[in-house]
């Protein structure tokens, strides 16, 4: 299998070599050649397989650079009871006549993003010790990302983490999470500022390309094309629990922001899962809803991009959708770039509503969106307390909210769980005047020492911190 540029770079990737790189080097993203195709004898076969080994047969269609037996071996190290709470690693459950929710975030930092990103841990591990290599990892976050990178990479062989995060501004669960942490190999940097400062040191380092050269410095970025087809994983999974048989359509809602998730349930249907619909559910801040419902794509400034109750979905621009854009433009490279470098480079827009490409969206390509609004998850929060006795978090509202808009009887509306309601206690607090309960590992998880640093607002301090921490 290779991987090309969405921009058309000549050049032609094996997964390893886009394993540990981010963009390709014309700015665009990396997709697969092809989409394998997957028969109905093959789902017949995957339908009994445990996580793990579905894991297998999933990622060997996309990687053809490492041993069976060792990626085989790399999956089940991954996707375990111990680490994911079940031996489903991503059960279904039905929560009213034809509406699932789908766990995904009983991983270690209770969030989505740990079923990508754990794997990535054991995948970056493999490939350094492989080439007798290492990497520094530096990342801005604002929370779940940060979190979920640091307990993925912990005690990993030749892999460091430098994670900023504004100073202050995480919840206290967050920084219990992060901070408590006493790895040698994970490093906390509280930033004096905001979320935008650490993003502009992350870039203002990576730019520094001696520094990055010399240091080594890397990312885990929700480009990165690994992350993406972890996550198809589950839309299999969650596609054999809610059916009996694989002439059954299911449809899929998914709480969006950078568009990496449900980009993932596009190439699980571009296999050829039979996937009806995918909702992508925006919140206030609803880039994406726009375009799905008008053509526009419109990226936002600082200004016009909220802080929500939400805040994993709060964007200004969906840093996947290029992969989408290029499918659905008949993967015209010139036609993407001429839409992603002039258009947004010179206008911050792009407009296919006039486009004969616009109709396929929905129509070959099965996207349909809702938006919500603060209003809409306390409601539903209190809704799901009051009807069912389940707590969801709030971009999982969002999530119901955006299904029920997109319910066609007779076929299982599968919304995907993105995190548990006890990240973001505060909102279940406001919708329903008690904090959710605490996974027991996670009790008094405050009063635990922590490992961070504090340093002002400077690339040059946070360059000076990564050389000293490097030998
Ligand atoms: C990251 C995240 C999202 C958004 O996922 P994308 O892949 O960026 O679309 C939604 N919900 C939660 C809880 C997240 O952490």
């Amino acid at each position: 299998m290779n991987y090309l540029s969405t921009r058309g770079h000549p050049d032609r990737k094996r997964f390893c070599e886009i394993l540990l790189e981010g963009l390709a080097p014309d700015g665009g993203l990396y997709l697969p050649e092809q989409y394998p195709q997957v028969d109905t004898a093959t789902l017949a076969k995957w339908r009994a397989l445990p996580y793990a080994e579905l894991a297998f047969e999933i990622l060997s269609l996309y990687i053809d650079d490492i041993p069976p037996a060792d990626l085989k071996a790399l999956c089940a190290k991954t996707y375990t009871a111990e680490v994911f709470g079940t031996d489903e690693i991503v059960p279904l459950r039905e929560l009213e006549d034809g509406v699932y929710l789908e766990a995904l975030s009983n991983g270690p930092t209770l969030a989505f993003k740990d079923m990508a990103m754990q794997l990535l841990g054991n995948l970056f591990e493999y490939e350094l010790a492989r080439r007798g290599s290492e990497l520094n990892i530096l990342g801005a976050t604002s929370g779940d990302t940060g979190s979920a990178a640091e307990y993925a990479m912990r005690g990993k062989k030749g892999v460091r983490v430098f994670m900023t995060s504004p100073d202050g501004r995480m919840s206290p669960f967050q920084q219990a999470q992060m901070f408590s942490l006493q790895d040698e190999n994970i490093h906390n940097i509280a930033i004096t500022g905001v979320f935008d400062d650490c993003q502009d040191i992350v870039k203002a380092v990576s730019n520094d390309l001696g520094f990055k050269r010399k240091y080594r410095i890397g990312t885990v970025n929700s480009i990165n094309w690994a992350r993406l087809l972890a996550q198809v994983v589950y839309y299999f999974a969650g596609y054999f629990q809610a059916t009996a048989s694989n002439d059954k359509p299911v449809s899929f809602t998914v709480p969006s922001g950078n568009f990496g998730n449900v980009c993932a349930g596009h190439v699980a249907r571009m296999m050829g899962l039979p996937i009806q619909t995918l909702v992508v559910a925006t919140n206030e801040n609803d880039v994406l809803d726009e375009f799905f419902r008008t053509g526009v794509y419109r990226v936002r400034g600082a200004a016009d991009t909220h802080e929500t109750s939400s805040p994993s979905m709060d964007i200004s621009k969906a840093s996947n959708f290029e992969r989408f854009v290029f499918d659905l433009v008949g993967r015209d490279a010139a036609r993407l770039r001429k839409l992603f470098v002039e258009d947004l480079g010179l206008q911050g827009s792009f407009d296919l509503s006039g486009d004969p490409a616009f109709q396929q969206a929905a129509g070959r390509f099965g996207f349909k969106s809702s938006r919500s609004t603060h209003a809409d998850r306390l409601a539903v929060i209190r809704d799901t307390d009051k009807r069912f006795a389940t707590l969801v978090d709030p971009h999982t509202a969002d999530g119901l909210k955006a299904a029920r808009e997109h319910i066609v009887p007779g076929v299982p509306m599968v919304v995907l769980e993105t995190a548990l309601p006890i990240k973001f206690a505060a909102t279940l607090v406001e919708a329903l005047g008690e904090e959710p309960a605490r996974p027991k590992k996670f009790e008094g998880i405050e009063a635990l020492p922590k490992r961070v640093v504090k340093l002002p607002a400077d690339a040059e301090a946070v360059k000076a911190y990564i050389a000293q921490n490097c030998d």
